[in-house]
């Protein structure tokens, strides 16, 4: 910890992980041996750069940029850019070292990296937008290739700015290169279910953890929080397998919907107006209300799924969660759950699906568009659901096995964790010490 300094998000992830690791370096001692736990917490490589750009009323803005390429053992380096003023380099490190393991779960040749700048989107124009991630595209260019680093969307970043740093990238590379950049529009090598699959995928994480105590999504209070990509698709999944989605939230507040959230309602103001949640209880009416501030976690439901963003439920509300006997938790965002919220759930006997397992159905997708890119061929809905659906319930069951074989059996947290990190620690052995 001492050599970053500072770094609390990422210190926290590292934690996590080699506290689940302990059984698995006692029983395979040349794992230390061959030093590969020094090596996983130190990136292959880190990128930091200015990005400045002109903003509507031509004043000149300077944000930092960006890519932390942390693991490359078992392919290309794959993780989203983020854009949030909250954006350092301890947020990029924590992200692209969970995706490490996650993306190994994954089953697909992909390494762990992620990205972004403290750039905050809220309220600037397209224009802005756009000028913004061109300057971001200009230098990130030189580090990205689909054999090499293939970033994609995290908070701030959706279609919207994959499309304008995609068109930067060809200007500059003159290429279409369309295996660079995943979740791309769907004329232009995008891949279906790609939007929907982070959401999807933890919803049918949740549903595997239920069916083994013989129960399902199906009439199900869901409580979840946040209102952007993974937190709609979660509540549009859930309500199709027949639960009843309660909450949404952003960063002002929550909203409660006793009947049911009205998905349709939910994209048209977030993914078209791009309004606040608070404008869901006006335009809903009936029972529907908004609740400035406060926690989604003070509601009664049975399963809860964060979809917003890291340590945003803590002791205490897995405390209340846990009083109102709340049956699953899965996270949607990465590492929404405090260290110690996480344990409580553990040692409650509560099905706790980590992030890195339960919400991989999006860098999964992902993979499938690299390799629809790949071979110039686009493949239907139902075969990419079908898929999807496949991976997530393979994630699943490797978790329960894992967790089994290391003495640890239904935690999920462990299982995940040993399972990621035995497949990269494998191939890191057999590349040799670099
Ligand atoms: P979006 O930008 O689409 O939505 C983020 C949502 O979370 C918004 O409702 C936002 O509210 C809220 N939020 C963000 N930061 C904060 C904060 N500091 N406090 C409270 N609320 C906040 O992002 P995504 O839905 O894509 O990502 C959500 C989470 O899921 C992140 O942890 C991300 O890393 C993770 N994830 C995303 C994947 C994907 O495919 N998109 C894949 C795997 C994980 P507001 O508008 O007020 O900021």
């Amino acid at each position: 910890f001492a050599r970053n300094p500072g770094e609390a998000e990422f210190h926290q992830a590292v934690s996590e992980v080699f506290e689940a690791l302990d059984p698995v370096v006692e029983r395979h001692p040349q794992y230390v041996e061959a030093g590969v736990l020094h090596r996983l917490c130190e990136p292959e490589r880190q990128i930091i750069f200015r990005v400045p750009w002109v903003d509507d009323q031509g004043t000149v803005q300077v944000n930092r940029g960006f890519r932390v390429e942390f693991n490359s053992a078992l392919g290309p380096y794959k993780g989203g850019l983020r854009f949030h003023p909250s954006v350092y380099l301890g947020i990029i490190k924590f992200l692209g070292f969970e995706q490490i393991f996650k993306n190994s779960l994954t089953g697909m040749p992909i390494g762990g990296g992620k990205g972004g700048s403290d750039f905050d989107p809220a309220g600037r124009s397209d224009g802005e937008i756009m000028r913004f991630c061109q300057s971001f595209m200009t230098e990130l260019h030189r580090h990205i290739g689909e054999h090499t680093d293939v970033p994609a969307g995290d908070i701030g970043v959706g279609g919207r700015e994959i499309g304008y740093m995609f068109g930067q990238y060809k200007r500059l590379t003159n290429r279409f290169e369309a295996g660079v950049l995943t979740g791309k529009g769907l004329t232009w090598g995008g891949s279906l279910v790609r939007t929907e699959a982070t959401g999807y995928g933890a919803v049918m994480f949740a549903d595997s953890m239920l069916r083994t105590r013989g129960e399902s999504m199906d009439g199900q209070q869901v409580l979840i929080s946040g209102s952007g990509n993974v937190a709609i698709y979660a509540a549009e999944k859930a309500a199709a397998l027949g639960a009843t989605v309660l909450t949404a939230s952003d960063s002002a507040g929550y909203i409660v919907d006793p009947d049911g959230i009205d998905v349709d309602l939910l994209k048209q103001l977030k993914e078209v107006e791009r309004a606040r949640i608070s404008e869901y209880a006006e335009r809903k009416g009936g029972r529907a209300r908004y609740v400035a501030g406060g926690s989604v976690w003070d509601v009664e439901g049975t399963v809860a799924l964060p979809c917003a963003t890291q340590n945003e439920l803590d002791e205490n509300a897995a405390k209340t969660l846990l009083k109102q006997g709340v049956k699953a938790v899965a996270e949607g965002a990465n590492m929404p759950c405090t260290e110690s919220a996480a344990h409580l759930f553990v040692a409650a006997g509560t099905l706790f699906g980590p992030g890195k397992a339960a919400n991989a159905g999006g860098v999964a997708t992902s993979a499938l568009e690299m390799q629809q890119n790949a071979v110039r061929d686009s493949w239907g809905f139902e075969y990419t659901h079908d898929r999807l659906e496949q991976i997530m319930r393979d994630i699943h069951d490797r978790c329960v096995e894992t967790a089994e074989e290391y003495g640890t059996p239904g935690n999920y947290a462990a299982g995940a964790n040993i399972a990621g990190f035995i497949k990269v620690a494998d191939a890191m052995i057999s590349q040799g010490v670099v």
